[in-house]
């Protein structure tokens, strides 16, 4: 792990709890979506929204194709500053289509604001979101989460997909990083 400034994690959801909000959301998504399953995609913004994804879309009994996108914001590692670089799908996959972002956390809300825009762009006949985490003390742009898992406060975040400069994407809850005190 080297790079990375001495720290510890602490636990700030279970794997039951996050589990259980999964569920309340893919319940959600199946009562909207039902019906609708042709002309609508899933899209999960690699890599932080994988582990989120795949609970999700296992718990959601409807035919609806998952696509992956990735969404770089440049920025240290532990923050992001607010220029996006996207690789998305092809237009043919998202022209007329219902469009769900499956996103891991929304902190500033340039990348999603940016991506947003972007399949609007493509062709995309209507895009919501859905994201496991939100800080909105952090908002800087206006995003409207139509399905949120956890508002969480300015801490930073790893588990369940989310990481710190590649380490720690397998735990299976989230935890803070709390920077260690320097003994000076
Ligand atoms: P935004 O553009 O909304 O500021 O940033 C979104 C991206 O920043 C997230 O998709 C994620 O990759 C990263 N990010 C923001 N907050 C956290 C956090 O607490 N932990 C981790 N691991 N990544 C974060
Ligand atoms: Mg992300």
């Amino acid at each position: 792990m080297s790079g990375l400034i001495p720290h510890t994690l602490k636990t700030y959801l279970t794997k039951k709890r996050i589990g259980d909000r999964i569920e309340l959301l893919a319940g959600k998504l199946t009562d909207r979506y039902t019906g609708l399953e042709d002309e609508t995609v899933f899209l999960c913004v690699l890599k932080g929204a994988f582990i989120f994804s795949a609970d999700l879309v296992r718990n959601i009994p409807l035919n609806i194709p998952l696509e992956f996108c990735t969404a770089r914001s440049y920025g240290d590692s532990m923050n992001s500053d607010g220029n996006v670089s996207l690789s998305l799908p092809p237009k043919r996959v998202l022209r007329e289509k219902n469009v769900v972002i499956l996103e891991d956390i929304i902190d500033t809300g340039c990348t999603l604001a940016v991506l947003k825009d972007k399949l609007k762009e493509l062709g995309a006949s209507r895009v919501e979101i859905c994201s496991l985490l939100s800080k909105p003390s952090r908002r800087k742009a206006k995003v409207e989460i139509d399905y949120l898992g956890f508002e969480v406060p300015d801490l930073f975040f790893v588990g369940f997909g989310l990481d710190y400069a590649e380490n720690y994407r397998n735990l299976d809850h989230l935890a803070v990083v709390i920077p260690s005190k320097k003994n000076s």
